[in-house]
C-alpha cells in the first residue's frame, strides 16, 4: 500500500466521515433508526448500503452474503451496476471479497486493481473504483458475508473507518440471522462436512451436536441509554476482575495446578487497558454492553480460526473464554448447569479433563474436539466414559451447529457433520457389523487369555469412575490394573475429605468383589486440574513440572489423607497401591515411608487395617526405567505407564495433537527399552504390568507379550479384542519372530510387526 491516501490524501475529493469514534456512532444510530422502522422491509439491504455509503462518504457500498452453495452473492449495492445484484458471485478463493471471507479479517487497499487477488467482474462496472475496504460479516466464528466500501480515489481508509464498518457488519450479521427470508439462506449450514482428526477413543456413534460453549448472540444490540450501558459494562468488568482475583486468592488447601497459570493470564487480560478500551469504545458507538463484548469477541474468534501459531491460539482462547465469562456476567448467568441431551455428541474447541467429567452422567453418544491428541487426559476421560471420541478436528466448532446430526467414527478419527442419507446408511451398516463383532467377542468373556501353547496372560481394566467397575464382569477381566484416583478430585468442586475418599475407595473395592484393584495415588498436575486447586507458580513445562508424586511428597498432609483413606477402605482385604511419576528410588522410598507411618498410626489407634499391603511404582520416567534393579526388595510390583514414559522417552508432548502418532512404541529404541525393563524386573523378582494405552492396542499388545510381559491393563473395551489375539497365537513362535524383527534390519518395526501378525494368520 502506498501512503498516497493518508489523511489529506492526494487527489481525494471525498470529505471524511466524522472522527473520534463518531463515525461508528453516527452509522450505528442511523442504522438503528432504519432497522426500527423497516425491520422486515424486503428492500432493507438496499437501504443499508445507501446509508453506509452516504455516512461514510463512499462511492460504493456493497453487501455480499453467503448462499447455500457457500459462494458469496452480491445482494445489494449502491454505486455498482444494479444488474449485478443477484448475479455477481464470488467463491471463497475468488477476488478480494473471497479473500476477506477466507481470512475473516478486514482488508484495506488504496489500489484494489494492483492486488494479486483482484478479480475483475465487468458486469459490476467497478472500473473507476480504486480504493477498497472490505470487512467480514461474522457470527459464531463463521463468515456470513462481506461488506465492502469503495472510492474512486486512491485513498487509505483509516482505523476508525474500518472499526465503524466492523460494527456495522456485526449489526448486519444479526439482521441476517433474524431474517426469515432468502437473506438467511446461507446462515444455517446445510452442507455435509467431513473433518479428519485423530481417534481418541474407538467406537461408532451418531447423535445431535451439543456445543460445549455455544456463542450466544446478544439479546439486545443497541443501547437505549449509552451511559447506562457503559456503567453496566464497567460493573461487569469489575465483577469479573473481582471474581478472578477471588479465585486466585481463595483460601483453602494450597495446591498445585496449571489453573493458576490460566487464571493469571485471565487476570492480565481482565486488567488490560487496551482490552477495556476496545470494549468501552464499542459501547460508546451505541451498542449495548453485551453487543460490545460480542463485537470484540467475534474478532478474537475469527482470528483464532486463522491462527496457526500455538502460543497465539492459546492467548486467543484465553481471551475468548474471558469474553464468554464477561457475557455471562452481563446476562447474570453463572455458567453452571450445562446439560447435554441424552445421546448427544459433545462438540468443543477444547475441554479439560475436569470439565469433561462434568458430563459423566449425561449419556453422551460421543465427543469431538478441535484440539487434543490421542494421548491427552481428555482422551483418557473419554475412554473412561466409554464413548467414541475424536480430537484434532480443525475448524470443528464453526462448522458444527447445535442440533446438527453428526456421525463420529472413533476408528478412523473422522466426523461427518450433517451426513447425507447414503453416508448415514453405510454408517448404520458398519454399526450393525460392529455390534455383531462385539457380540461375538463377548462370548470370550469367560474364556482364559491363554496362548495356543498354554501361556496365560492376565488382562486387567483401567478405571477411574465407579461405574467403570461394572465392566469387570462384562468383559471378564482379572481385576483393575490401574485405578486413577485423581478423577474423583477432578470432578469435585472442593477437595474430597477423608470420609468421602475412603467411602469412594470402599465402593470401588466392594464392586470389584474378590478381584484385585490397584489404586494409583493422586496424579494431578500437567493438564489434570482439580477445580479447587489454588496457588501455583507459572510452569513453563507442566508435564515435566511439579506434578503427581512430586507434589504429593511436598504436601504430606494432603497425601497422607489419601493414604489413610485407602488403608481404611481396604479393611480386611489386600490394599494394592502404586505411586505415579516416580523419578528416583528415593522418591519411592519417601512415599513408602509415609505409607508405613500411616499404617503404624492405624495400628496404634486400633483403626481399620488391610490384611495385606502391596506397594508398587509406576515406571513412567526413563530414570526409573534404569533403576529397576534398585527397587528390588523395596517395591512389591511395577507398572509401566507407557503414555508418560513414551512422552519423556521421545521428548514428545502426549497432549500435542500435532505430535500424535509421530513416535511409536513399535520402534526399535522403545521396544528395546520395554524389553530391558521386563528383563530387569524379572531379575529383581518384581511382577511387572503395562497399564498405558498401548497395552490395549492389538499390535502393541502382541509386541508386549512377545517381549515377555504377562500382565496388561487397558480400557475395558479392549479386553475382548486383545484376548482374541492372545488366544490365537503360539507364544514360542511369536516371541521368536518378534525378536528376529528387533535384531534384524527392518526400518519400520510397525510394518515388520504387521507382517509377523499376518504370518501368524492374525487379523489386526
Ligand atoms: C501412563 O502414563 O501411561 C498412565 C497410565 O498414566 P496416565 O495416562 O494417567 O498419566
Ligand atoms: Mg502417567
Amino acid at each position: 500500500m502506498t501512503d498516497r491516501g493518508r489523511p489529506g490524501e492526494k487527489g481525494s475529493s471525498s470529505p471524511r466521515p466524522p472522527a473520534g469514534g463518531g463515525g461508528a456512532k453516527l452509522l450505528l444510530s442511523r442504522l438503528r433508526a432504519l432497522m426500527a422502522n423497516q425491520a422486515q422491509d424486503p428492500k432493507r439491504l438496499e437501504r443499508v448500503v445507501e446509508l453506509i455509503a452516504n455516512t461514510m462518504v463512499a462511492d460504493v457500498c456493497s453487501i455480499y452474503l453467503r448462499s447455500e452453495d457457500e459462494s458469496l452473492l452480491l445482494m445489494a449495492t449502491q454505486g455498482l451496476r444494479p444488474e449485478a445484484v443477484g448475479r455477481t458471485r464470488m467463491k471463497e478463493n475468488e477476488g478480494l471479497v473471497g479473500l476477506v471471507s477466507s481470512t475473516a479479517r478486514p482488508l484495506r487497499l488504496t489500489d484494489a486493481f494492483s492486488h494479486p487477488r483482484f478479480s475483475y467482474r465487468p458486469e459490476t462496472g467497478e472500473d473507476p473504483f480504486h480504493s477498497f475496504l472490505g470487512v467480514p460479516i461474522l457470527r459464531g466464528g463463521r463468515v456470513l458475508g462481506v461488506v465492502v466500501v469503495q472510492n474512486r480515489t486512491e485513498r487509505a481508509y483509516d482505523d476508525e473507518e474500518a472499526e465503524a464498518l466492523q460494527t456495522v457488519a456485526m449489526v448486519l450479521a444479526e439482521l441476517v440471522a433474524s431474517a426469515a427470508d432468502t437473506l438467511s439462506a446461507g446462515l444455517r449450514q446445510t452442507r455435509p462436512v467431513e473433518l479428519r482428526g485423530r481417534a481418541m477413543n474407538e467406537g461408532l456413534a451418531s447423535g445431535v451436536v451439543h456445543l460445549y460453549d455455544p456463542v450466544v448472540p446478544p439479546a439486545r444490540l443497541f443501547a437505549a441509554d449509552p451511559e447506562l450501558e457503559e456503567r453496566r459494562l464497567n460493573d461487569a468488568l469489575e465483577a469479573l476482575r473481582n471474581s478472578i482475583d477471588a479465585m486466585l486468592t481463595r483460601a483453602g488447601p494450597v495446591l498445585f495446578g496449571e489453573s493458576r497459570d490460566v487464571l493469571e493470564t485471565y487476570r492480565l487480560f481482565a486488567h488490560d487497558p487496551s482490552w477495556e478500551a476496545r470494549l468501552v469504545e464499542a459501547v460508546r458507538t451505541g451498542l449495548s454492553a453485551e453487543a460490545a463484548v460480542d463485537r470484540v469477541r467475534r474478532e478474537h474468534r475469527a482470528r483464532l480460526e486463522n491462527a496457526r501459531d500455538g502460543f497465539l491460539r492459546e492467548r486467543l482462547h484465553d481471551l475468548e473464554d474471558l469474553e464468554n465469562r464477561l457475557l455471562r456476567q452481563l446476562n447474570g448467568d453463572d455458567g453452571g448447569g450445562r446439560v447435554a441431551p441424552p445421546g448427544a455428541i459433545l462438540v468443543a474447541s477444547r475441554i479439560g479433563p475436569a470439565e469433561l467429567l462434568e458430563y459423566r452422567d449425561a449419556q453422551l453418544a460421543g465427543i469431538a474436539l478441535e484440539e487434543a491428541g490421542a494421548g491427552s487426559h481428555a482422551a483418557i476421560v473419554a475412554r473412561a466414559m466409554g464413548v467414541p471420541a475424536v480430537g484434532g478436528l480443525t475448524g470443528l466448532v464453526t462448522r458444527a451447529e447445535d442440533g446438527d446430526l453428526m456421525i463420529i467414527d472413533g476408528e478412523g478419527g473422522v466426523v461427518h457433520i450433517r451426513p447425507e442419507a447414503e453416508m448415514m446408511s453405510s454408517f448404520q451398516a458398519r454399526v450393525a457389523i460392529s455390534e455383531q463383532t462385539q457380540a461375538e467377542l463377548s462370548r470370550l468373556r469367560d474364556e482364559p487369555a491363554r496362548t495356543t501353547d498354554g501361556v496365560e496372560i492376565d488382562l486387567y481394566i483401567n478405571a477411574g469412575l465407579s461405574f467403570d467397575l461394572d465392566h469387570l464382569d462384562a468383559v471378564g477381566a482379572k481385576g483393575v490394573g490401574l485405578f486413577r484416583t485423581e478423577f474423583q478430585f477432578m470432578a469435585s468442586e472442593t477437595m474430597p475429605g477423608l470420609d468421602e475418599q475412603s467411602q469412594f475407595y470402599k465402593s470401588v473395592i466392594d464392586r470389584a468383589g474378590d478381584r484385585p484393584v490397584t489404586f494409583r495415588t493422586i496424579d494431578l498436575g500437567g493438564d489434570k486440574i482439580a477445580p479447587f486447586m489454588g496457588r501455583r507458580e507459572r510452569e513453563e513445562n507442566p508435564a515435566l513440572g511439579w506434578r503427581a508424586l512430586r507434589m504429593a511428597l511436598d504436601h504430606p498432609f494432603f497425601f497422607r489423607r489419601q493414604l489413610r483413606a485407602l488403608i481404611r477402605a481396604s479393611r480386611g482385604k489386600t490394599l494394592r497401591l502404586m505411586f505415579p511419576m516416580v523419578a528416583t528410588v528415593e522418591e519411592f522410598e519417601a512415599a513408602r515411608r509415609l505409607l508405613d507411618s500411616e499404617m503404624e498410626w492405624a495400628v496404634k489407634f486400633g483403626r481399620d487395617l488391610p490384611n495385606r499391603l502391596q506397594v508398587g511404582a509406576m515406571v513412567e520416567t526413563p530414570s526409573l526405567a534404569f533403576s529397576i534393579d534398585q527397587l528390588k526388595g523395596k517395591a512389591d510390583f511395577l507398572s509401566v505407564g507407557t503414555n508418560d514414559l513414551m512422552q519423556f522417552f521421545f521428548a514428545a508432548d502426549r497432549d500435542n495433537a500435532r505430535l500424535a502418532g509421530r513416535y511409536d512404541l513399535l520402534s526399535r529404541p522403545a521396544m528395546r527399552l520395554m524389553q530391558r525393563m521386563r528383563q530387569r524386573a524379572d531379575e529383581a523378582s518384581l511382577p511387572i504390568t503395562v497399564c498405558g494405552e498401548a497395552a490395549g492396542r492389538p499390535l502393541e499388545a502382541l509386541a508386549l507379550i512377545a517381549l515377555g510381559y504377562r500382565k496388561l491393563s487397558m480400557q475395558a473395551s479392549r479386553i475382548a479384542p486383545v484376548k482374541l489375539l492372545v488366544r490365537s497365537v503360539d507364544m514360542a513362535v511369536l516371541a521368536r519372530d518378534v525378536q528376529a524383527v528387533l535384531d534384524g534390519p527392518a526400518p519400520s518395526i510397525r510394518n515388520a510387526m504387521l507382517s509377523v501378525a499376518a504370518g501368524l494368520g492374525l487379523k489386526i
